[in-house]
């Protein structure tokens, strides 16, 4: 029989906790044991805010430690979970997936008790730490190998009261980008989130490194979503990015992701957020057999806006190499 997950201490105990998630040991591994913050200030919303999903996007764990050095000074109501690394092994690693088993923690939601270990941490943050919340925020960014603004990320949810209130709150984060992502993938933490009928928002970000500049837009685009649950007050401030205060709502769909017709070197000949219109050169993919191979131009299909786009990494054949937008109109 597997052993059941616990937390090392009371959630429900007024004001400051600290202690530990405990994701028991299987075959693959010993018990984990995760930091988990707590602050209960009573009556209000109840949120919880995870980071490091995926081991090499530190932003999401940077910036819930910067959280939980400011929270306890200025929340006023509500109770907020903080764990900022939820998936450690993949952290240690600097991977986007456990090295263990070689999952994506983001798509084996709801988990399994007597499963592998990424199966067992999605198991634990199911039975214990969900049911205390209602609402999540996932803190990721596109990783390294990504051009990508400042984003809060949805997908298209089934339930139009659900979706409507999710992308208010996505906007109400007041981050460069917020976007509406057509994507389908079994076992991602979000469906599992929605189909409880409770909010949920990614941040993304991205492109080469962590930089300060960039984790303050994050921390200010999570400081303006407690605002607006109520979880603190003050005024939102639109974080400036690229000399600019601005936000615009898009949406991408399936048909908008451009993959390498080969493998290669990418070279971008676009930046983010740029607007380009049909045949418009976005990038050339450069394959490495031979000099006199021929690159391929890849260009813009249709009117739109280069949302991601891919740099600094070979990439494989099929792979995505850009993600093309347009402004959502509901
Ligand atoms: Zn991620």
């Amino acid at each position: 029989m597997s052993e059941i997950p616990n937390i090392t201490f009371d959630l429900d105990a007024p004001g400051l906790s600290t202690g530990h998630l405990v994701v028991p040991k299987g075959a693959d591994c010993e018990a984990l044991s995760l930091p988990v913050f707590s602050l209960n200030k009573g009556e209000g919303p109840r949120l919880l805010i995870t980071g490091g999903c995926h081991g090499n996007e530190l932003e999401g764990p940077i910036v819930a430690r910067r959280v939980i050095e400011w929270l306890p000074e200025t929340q006023v109501c509500g109770r907020v979970i903080i764990v900022p690394e939820i998936n450690p092994l993949a952290v240690q690693a600097c991977t986007r997936n456990t090295p263990i088993d070689g999952k994506n923690l983001n798509r084996v939601y709801p988990g399994r008790a007597d499963g592998s270990v990424t199966e067992r941490i999605a198991d634990a943050v199911s039975r214990l730490l969900l049911p205390m919340a209602d609402t999540v925020f996932d803190l990721h960014s596109f990783g390294p190998t990504w051009d990508f603004p400042p984003a809060i990320i949805t997908h298209p949810i089934a339930d139009a009261d659900l979706m409507a209130k999710t992308l208010k709150m996505a906007e109400a984060c007041k981050l460069p980008v917020t976007l509406l992502w057509e994507y389908d993938a079994p076992g991602m933490f979000d469906t599992w989130v929605h189909s409880q009928g409770k909010l949920f928002i990614c941040a993304e970000f991205g492109g080469g490194t962590v930089g300060a500049e960039a984790l303050a837009i994050y921390e200010a685009g999570v400081r303006n979503a407690l605002i607006a649950l109520g979880f603190v007050e003050g005024k939102a401030e639109r974080p400036t990015y690229r000399q600019k205060k601005t936000s615009q709502t898009l949406e991408t769909l399936l048909s908008d992701e451009l993959k390498s017709p080969a493998s290669g070197i990418f070279e971008p000949r676009c930046s983010m957020l740029d607007e380009v219109k049909q045949g418009d050169l976005i990038g050339i993919l450069h394959p490495m057999e031979s000099l006199s191979a021929g690159s391929i131009d890849i260009r813009a299909p249709t009117t739109s806006v280069v949302c991601a786009i891919r740099s600094g990494a070979h990439v494989d054949a099929n792979e995505e190499l850009v993600y093309l937008a347009r402004p959502l109109n509901l």
